[in-house]
C-alpha cells in the first residue's frame, strides 16, 4: 500500500474505506453538507461509523442502522425523520449509481445541491428559455 492511500482510513474505526458506497465523507458531499473545497481536507469515515446519519438510509441493499437513545430516530420528530430518510436515502442511492455515471467529482452532488451551488443558475436557465421561446 502506498503512503497516500492511508488518507482513506476511517477516522472512527481505523479501517480502510474501500468503496464510495462506504464513504460518509462522500455521502455528505453528495448531500451538499461539504463543499468541494473542503472535500480533501475533511476526515474520511465509514457510513456505518457515523450512525447518526446512517440511520436515515432506508433502502434495499443497505442493512438498517439503529441508534439507541437521544439521537435515535425513535426520539426524533416523525416528520423530520421522514424528510431525513428521503434526503439521505437519495444521497446514498446517488453514491451507488455514481461509479457507472463516470462524472467528474464536482458533479457528484444531487441535482438540487448543484443548483443551489451554481449561483444564478435559475436565472441563466430562464434566459435561455426566453431566447428559444
Ligand atoms: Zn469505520
Amino acid at each position: 500500500m502506498s503512503v497516500c492511500e492511508q488518507g482513506y482510513l476511517c477516522d472512527v474505526c481505523g479501517g480502510d474505506v474501500e468503496e464510495l458506497t462506504d464513504s460518509d465523507l462522500y455521502l455528505r458531499y453528495v448531500l451538499g453538507e461539504i463543499d468541494p473545497e473542503s472535500l480533501h481536507l475533511s476526515p474520511e469515515r465509514h457510513i456505518r461509523c457515523n450512525p447518526i446519519l446512517a440511520q436515515f438510509i432506508v433502502t434495499d441493499g443497505f442493512e438498517p442502522v439503529v441508534v439507541e437513545g437521544y439521537f435515535g430516530k425513535a426520539e426524533l420528530d416523525p416528520s423530520f425523520v421522514a424528510e431525513e430518510e428521503f434526503r439521505v436515502s437519495r444521497g446514498y442511492l446517488r453514491l451507488v449509481e455514481l461509479p457507472q455515471l463516470e462524472l467528474p467529482i464536482i458533479d457528484y452532488p444531487l441535482p438540487e445541491v448543484l443548483l443551489r451551488w451554481q449561483d444564478g443558475a435559475e436565472k441563466v436557465a430562464a434566459e435561455l428559455v426566453s431566447r428559444t421561446g
